[in-house]
């Protein structure tokens, strides 16, 4: 499930370039630079039905901020909120993922302490340069669980020495998007998948994107199979493991 207290962003990172934000409010002549606060969904995970019950159920995993950045500067002023709302529901799981992980310091709560239970934090490393630069800050922050999302995934990426800490509870990794989409090497993602294994780290393949290469041949996958097939290529892979 996803929660977009505030939408729209900048582009800060090679993975952004393709940016299905962008590409989405395009086909509606809206700008995605100006980041706006939710008329509707603000409080989504405080709505209720008319039953009385939590429009989000209780045990629901949702990622916020899935069409901006939950640590961009102009949600500065709104974040407290959004910090009391997830306080609210500890009986929901947050997943919040950033490309700005060097603001966490200046945008957690008073109370944060060793982190909210309910809140795993995760940063993307696209590619290795990106990964060096915040997977250590991941690695020095507090929080309850620690992802770090390959995605899109541009090139092979090398996390060994960050897994070898003991500190990252998953790697998922996914390629792009649409028809700009740069290829998503199936040898990258078996490549993580093996450091995974190494150090015992939690392993995901969440999408192929749409231009998937196997076994040296691309293939053009649909966007509504590109989960599927990612689930295939995780199957095939638990089999050459097996
Ligand atoms: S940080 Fe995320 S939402 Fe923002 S431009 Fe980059 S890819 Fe898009």
């Amino acid at each position: 499930m996803l929660w977009s207290p505030w939408h729209g962003c900048h582009k800060c990172s090679p993975g952004c370039l393709n940016c299905y934000v962008f590409y989405q409010d395009k086909r509606y002549e809206k700008d995605s630079s100006v980041v706006t606060r939710s008329k509707t969904n603000f409080n989504l995970p405080l709505k209720k039905d008319r039953a009385g019950n939590y429009k989000i159920a209780s045990g629901s995993e949702v990622a916020t901020c899935f069409t901006s950045d939950f640590f961009i500067e102009e949600a500065d002023a709104w974040r407290g909120e959004v910090w009391e709302i997830i306080k609210k529901r500890p009986d929901v799981k947050f997943l919040i993922c950033t490309k700005r992980i060097e603001r966490f310091e200046s945008c957690i709560p008073a109370d944060w302490g060793e982190g909210y239970d309910n809140v795993a934090i995760a940063v993307t490393g696209e590619c290795q340069i990106k990964a060096d630069e915040r997977v250590p800050i991941l690695l020095n922050i507090k929080a309850k669980k620690k992802f770090i999302f390959v995605s899109p995934i541009l090139e092979e990426v090398n996390l060994e020495k960050y897994l070898a800490s003991g500190k990252i509870d998953m790697v998922s990794v996914g390629g792009e998007s649409y028809s700009n989409a740069r290829p998503c090497n199936f040898d990258w993602v078996k490549d993580i998948k093996r450091q995974c294994d190494k150090y015992g780290v939690e392993f995901d393949f969440h999408q192929t994107g749409s231009n998937f290469i196997m076994n040296g041949k691309t293939y053009k996958i649909k966007h509504r199979d590109e989960y599927s097939q990612a689930k295939k290529g995780e199957k095939l892979l638990q089999n050459i493991q097996d």
